[in-house]
């Protein structure tokens, strides 16, 4: 579980524990991974690191495979985002972006794999973004990147199912996290999301991560190849009137 310190991470951790999975929680923080793992009741194991570095993601993968014994279920849910307009957007930005969002998930799957399919199946799920299924502003190479997580995820549907491992990403609509805490100061931002969203709130992360964990579970076994948007409607719909008919 990659992103476990906090937000939709943390609260997929709990879920997953809750579900009687031993977690392993992969962030940077090692301060707030402890604090997540004191609230586990499965032997969480701690794993701290910077996804985005070169050879890291393959050293976390190792790690959990040395310490947990195996993998069954591969949350990809770290992510680093970037709102601005695209003239200051730089390739510095734009290589962290695809290391954290892209490259990182990619490289964990490809060491996972192998241990899942000997063991005659797995499941990945990669945590997508509304940014992939429909335009938002300034936000263009975190909405590549979400994009290039669901396409990555189709083609592996294909390429892994054989073997028995299932491939699916979950779409968040706007979720009330620290990667909103900046943007929710900006006067009208709360109303107007809340006002184009069909069922008129911000997301909770227990509301991604029960999704997360139905998708893990054997209930979700002939679902593989999708995107499954968790967003009360934000991504498919377009509130003309902006408000009641
Ligand atoms: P948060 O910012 O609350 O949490 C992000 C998590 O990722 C933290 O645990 C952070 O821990 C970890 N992380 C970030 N960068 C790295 C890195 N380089 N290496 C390792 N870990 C890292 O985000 P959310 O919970 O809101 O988002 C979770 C996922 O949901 C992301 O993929 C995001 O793109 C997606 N999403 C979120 C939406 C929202 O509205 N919140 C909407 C759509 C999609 P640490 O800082 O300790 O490394």
């Amino acid at each position: 579980m990659t992103g476990a310190s906090r937000g939709i991470g943390a609260a997929t951790a709990r879920a997953l524990d809750r579900a009687g999975g031993r977690v392993v929680l992969v962030a940077r923080s090692q301060a707030d991974l402890s604090g997540v793992a004191k609230e586990l009741d499965h032997d969480p194991i701690v794993v701290a690191a910077d996804l985005g570095g070169q050879g890291v993601p393959e050293a976390v993968a190792r790690e959990a495979l040395d310490r947990a014994g195996h993998i069954d279920i591969q949350v990809n849910n770290a992510a680093a985002a970037a709102r601005l307009p695209t003239t200051e957007t730089d390739a510095g930005i734009i290589d962290h972006l695809l290391a954290v969002n892209v490259r990182a998930p990619l490289l964990l799957i490809s060491c996972l794999v192998p241990s899942m399919a000997e063991r005659g199946g797995g499941c990945i799920i990669n945590i997508s973004s509304v940014s992939a299924l429909t335009g938002t502003p300034r936000r263009a190479a975190y909405a590549a990147s979400k994009g290039a997580l669901d396409a990555a995820t189709r083609s592996l549907a294909i390429e892994l199912g054989p073997s028995g491992i299932r491939v699916n990403s979950v779409a968040p609509g706007v979720v009330d996290t620290d990667m909103w805490a900046k943007n929710k100061s900006i006067p009208g931002v709360v109303e107007s999301i809340e006002s184009q969203t069909p069922l008129r709130r911000w997301a909770k992360p227990e509301d991604i991560a029960d999704v997360i964990v139905f998708l893990a579970s054997d209930a979700a076994r002939f679902i593989t190849g999708e995107t499954v948007a968790v967003d009360g409607g934000l991504g498919r719909t377009l509130d003309l009137y902006g408000g009641p008919v």
